[in-house]
C-alpha cells in the first residue's frame, strides 16, 4: 500500500476531523475534575462528537469499548474509561479519535487533576515539548527517522524514556495507515517526507525505563516499572514548510 499522499480538498476534509478532535479534547480539559469517574469523560467525548458532526473512531476498533481512551499516572495509552473516579494529584491522558465525511482525526493531550507534583508537571511539560520538536522535524524533504530520532533525543535528554512498543502512524481514510512511526530510532533512516503525507505523531513518554505491560482488560498500557508516562498527539500534514497542526486547539472553543 506504502505511504498514501492526501490532495487538498481530503487535507481540507481531514482538518475538519481535526477540528471535531480539537474541540472535543477542548471541551474534555475544560470539564475534567477530582471526584469524576472516567466513563463521565466518555459520555461527554461521545456526546460531543456526534453534536459536531462526527463520529467517534475508536469504538469498535478492534473491538475497543468506548470512544476515548483515558489512561491514569501510570497507564501509557489505550485505558478504558469506567467507574475509576479521578483525585487530586492525577495525571490523564485523554486520546480521541474522529471520522468526518470518511477522513480521520486523532489526538491526545496529558492534563492534570487539580494540583499535580513538581515532577509530574515537569514530565506532561516535557512531553509536550517533545510532541512540538518531533512536528518541527517533519518537513518536506525529511526522512521518517528524524521525527523518531528527535523525540528520542528531546525525551532521553531530560531523563526520560520513550515506549518503543506503541508508535505514532500515518492516518487518512484509516486510522492507522502506513507508515508506522516509532519515537526512537536513527536519523536519516526511513521513507522522505513529501507534502500531502498525513502522520499522526504520538509520543509516548515514562518518567522511568520504557518497558510496557498489557493490563487484564487486555487493553490498557501500563509501565512496567509503575512510572508515571505522559502522551500528546497530534494529526499533521506535511507542506512545503511547517507541517500543518490538523488538531491544534489553538483557536478552538466549546
Ligand atoms: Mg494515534
Amino acid at each position: 500500500m506504502g505511504i498514501i499522499i492526501k490532495s487538498e480538498r481530503e487535507i481540507a476534509i481531514m482538518r475538519q476531523a481535526g477540528r471535531i478532535v480539537a474541540t472535543v479534547l477542548n471541551i474534555l480539559m475544560k470539564q475534567i475534575k477530582e471526584g469524576m469517574k472516567t466513563k463521565e469523560l466518555d459520555i461527554i467525548a461521545g456526546r460531543e462528537v456526534e453534536r459536531l458532526g462526527g463520529k467517534p473512531s475508536f469504538k469498535g476498533y478492534r473491538g475497543f469499548p468506548a470512544n476515548l481512551c483515558v489512561s491514569v499516572n501510570n497507564e501509557i495509552v489505550h485505558g478504558i474509561p469506567g467507574e475509576r473516579a479521578l483525585r487530586q494529584g492525577d495525571i490523564v491522558s485523554l486520546d480521541m479519535g474522529a471520522t468526518f465525511k470518511g477522513f480521520q482525526g486523532d489526538a491526545a493531550v496529558t492534563v492534570a487533576v487539580g494540583e499535580i507534583s513538581p515532577q509530574a508537571r515537569e514530565l506532561v511539560a516535557t512531553t509536550e515539548d517533545v510532541l512540538k520538536a518531533g512536528i518541527a522535524a517533519a518537513r518536506s524533504g525529511a526522512r521518517l527517522g528524524d521525527i523518531s530520532a528527535t523525540i528520542q533525543n528531546y525525551a532521553e535528554a531530560k531523563g526520560y524514556s520513550v515506549v518503543r512498543e506503541y508508535t505514532g502512524h500515518g492516518i487518512g481514510r484509516e486510522l492507522h495507515e502506513e507508515p508506522q512511526i516509532p519515537n526512537f530510532g536513527p536519523p536519516g533512516t526511513g521513507p522522505e517526507l513529501k507534502k500531502g503525507m498525513t502522520l499522526a505523531l504520538e509520543p509516548m513518554v515514562n518518567a522511568g525505563d520504557w518497558r510496557t505491560r498489557v493490563g487484564d482488560d487486555q487493553w490498557t498500557v501500563f509501565t512496567a516499572d509503575g512510572s508515571l508516562s505522559a502522551h500528546f498527539e497530534h494529526t499533521i500534514a506535511i507542506t512545503d514548510g511547517e507541517a500543518e497542526i490538523l488538531t491544534s486547539l489553538e483557536g478552538v472553543y466549546a
